[in-house]
């Protein structure tokens, strides 16, 4: 990580180092160079224009003199022709071994009576000159300055800038190295706290001074640590807290995740399993009890609450397992024990039925005998009177142990139902016509609308009965017109008991359904009512699978609704 740092910081000063010496070597040096050059060829115009003066006007020494004197004062070399270009003097060489000048270009220019200079190499030297030639009557001047001197100073300023940039370099390479190895240490620490982090360490910190980027980040990620650490801390309270409630129940909870292993499981759980529950095992390992199962996947395949009884997980015990699926895929069950709750209600039950059972005998004995006693048409009407008192009663007590004998042959499910397809065009048929009778004597007119054609499932005799438990209470509440009717569905028929007599208060609909209630006692027990004959039909209907219900508005009749499942659904 160092070097790829140090790579790019050194990469960053190359160029820049690179593009300053390049501009400072093209441009600048350049500019200096052409300056200098403009100022070397002012100068030596000057001095070639003093010469030619002095040869003008000097006639006292020789022309070589002059060139000599001149030359050895401007360090450069001095020529004087004639205007054939003839060379008179020369200040570096033997003027008569000298070759024509005429058609060199600063003295054409000079012998036509203008300043004329030229650039150029020395046939001679071999080194560049810069030449300037100045008319005179007799011919002209030149001075010929040697530029190798220029050249020289040149390539010292560039071999200076080099160096420079040379030094540049070095200074750069540290530098690099020192930030790379200063940063690398940095972003070194922050990995490794980002390391600790991801292995769960959610204490690791990092204490950045700095306020530059690195040091932002180092911040940021020390803040988002301690939000996780706070965030983390919070949810592994809930969760204790969670796991303490749910171990503190009574009931035992255990979840699964979509493919059916055990993810979690409380202490009611352990308690209950026979073997203790196994984390990330199949959940059959654990329980293999059908009906939980089926409870189970019931609720991861259809996302709904679904509820069983189970009665295998524990052999003799009987759970209430209820299944809720987990948004995460999977499901949690919560198994409850009813084996004691069973126990009881069957013992209440079974007291109820003894009772009524034992109570049967001495009814009927009273019945018959106070029948016994009418027939024989006692004397005093005190005493028929009586009799016919003790009679009404006993006959009320009989239908009262009657009904709660059928009760609770319903309720603990030792009633069997021999349920068959049936038309329920037949079933409120029968229903009607053994009331139709009664019925008439009351003014009371019995209509059927029958509106399902497919049959339901039910056991005819125990149907019967719940029509007749409420037909019977709408002959003895409700009044007018009483209508029987079904209504198709998808999966059920919907039958349904109306009358149009005073109604009952919304109040009273939830409990109608509850053993002994009664909207008017006084009214009841004078119909001969035992409080039980709702009670007998909500479980005949339960019994079948089906709903029963009461909807009501006072002054505006009562219907009663009923549901049973289609024969031919699937
Ligand atoms: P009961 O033997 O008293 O009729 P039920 O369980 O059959 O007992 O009915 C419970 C109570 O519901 C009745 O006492 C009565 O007050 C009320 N009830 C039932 N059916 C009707 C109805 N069709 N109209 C008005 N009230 C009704």
């Amino acid at each position: 990580m160092r070097s790829r740092i140090f790579i790019k910081l050194l990469a960053a000063f190359v160029f820049v180092i690179a593009a300053t010496t390049i501009t400072i070597d093209f441009s600048v040096r350049r500019a200096w160079e052409a300056s200098l050059r403009q100022e070397i060829n002012r100068n030596l115009i000057q001095k070639t224009l003093l010469l030619a003066h002095r040869v003008e006007v000097e006639h006292t020494q020789s022309l070589q003199d002059i060139a000599s004197q001149e030359a050895q004062a401007a360090s450069a070399r001095a020529t004087i022709i004639d205007p054939t270009g003839k060379v008179l003097a020369d200040s570096e060489a033997q003027a008569s071994t000298m070759e024509n000048h005429a058609q060199r270009k600063e003295f054409v220019a000079a012998l036509h009576g203008k300043v004329g200079s030229d650039e150029r190499r020395s046939r001679t030297l071999g080194v560049p000159f810069l030449y300037v030639a100045a008319p005179i009557s007799g011919g002209a001047v030149r001075f010929a300055y040697p530029l190798s001197e220029l050249e020289a100073t040149t390539q010292l300023v560039r071999h200076t800038l080099w160096f420079s940039s040379g030094l540049a370099f070095i200074v750069a390479l540290v530098i690099a190295a020192i930030t790379a190895q200063y940063s690398a240490r940095r972003l070194r620490r922050i990995v490794g706290f980002a390391e600790r982090i991801a292995s769960g360490d959610l204490s690791a910190r990092i204490a950045e001074g700095s306020s530059d980027r690195i040091g932002q980040v180092a911040a940021a990620l020390d803040k988002t640590a301690r939000k996780l650490e706070e965030s983390f801390s919070a949810l592994q309270t809930s969760q204790r807290q969670l796991e303490t409630l749910l171990n503190s129940m009574q009931d035992a909870v255990i979840a699964v995740d979509a493919d059916g292993r055990v993810q979690w499981a409380n202490r009611g759980m352990d308690r209950l399993a026979l073997q203790r529950t196994r984390l990330h095992a199949p959940i059959v390992e654990t329980v293999r009890d059908p009906d939980f199962l089926t409870a189970l996947s019931g609720a991861t395949d259809t996302q709904r609450v679904t509820a069983r009884r189970a009665a295998s997980i524990i052999p003799g015990r009987t759970f209430d397992v209820t299944a809720a699926p987990m948004p995460g895929g999977g499901a949690v069950a919560v198994l409850r024990d009813l084996t004691e709750t069973e126990r009881v209600e069957k013992t209440r039950r079974d007291f109820i039925a003894n009772v009524s059972h034992e109570l049967r005998t001495p009814l009927t004995s009273i019945q018959g005998y106070t029948e016994t006693l009418l027939d024989s048409s006692p004397d005093s009407n005190h005493a028929r009177e009586f009799l016919e008192i003790i009679r009404k009663n006993a006959a009320r007590m009989s239908r009262l142990t009657e009904d709660l004998l059928t009760l609770a042959r319903v309720e603990s499910g030792e009633q069997p139902f021999d349920i068959q397809p049936v038309a329920p065009g037949e079933l409120l048929e029968e229903a009607a016509q053994s009331f139709r009778d009664i019925a008439r004597n009351q003014h009371v007119e019995i209509v059927v609308e029958n509106s399902a054609p497919n049959p339901v499932k039910a056991d005819r005799e125990a149907i019967h009965q719940v029509f007749s438990n409420l037909i019977d209470n709408a002959l003895k509440y409700g009044g007018g017109e009483i209508v029987l009717g079904s209504l198709p569905g998808k999966h059920n028929v919907e039958f349904y008991v109306r009358d149009s007599g005073p109604g009952i208060g919304s109040e009273h609909l939830q409990r109608l359904f509850e053993r002994f209630y009664r909207v008017d006692k006084a009214r009841s027990r004078e119909s001969g009512g035992t409080g039980l004959g709702l009670a007998i039909a909500k479980h005949i209907v339960l019994a079948h699978g089906g709903t029963i219900r009461a909807e009501s508005e006072l002054n505006h009749g009562s219907t009663f609704l009923f549901t049973l499942p289609v024969a031919q659904s699937s």
